[in-house]
């Protein structure tokens, strides 16, 4: 399953709210960017 995250004020919305309208339903913007493959184990320093 998609996710995207909000380019405004970068929450998480689920594929759900693409269905009809590309559409932020938390703060109503329209940019979306699809996040990158989650969390990968970052190195330890
Ligand atoms: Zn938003």
């Amino acid at each position: 399953m998609a996710e995207y995250k909000c380019f405004s004020c970068a929450k998480i919305v689920g594929q759900d709210y693409l269905r009809k309208k590309i559409r932020c339903p938390y703060c109503g913007s329209k940019i979306l960017f699809k996040p990158r493959s989650v969390a990968t184990t970052v190195p330890a320093r």
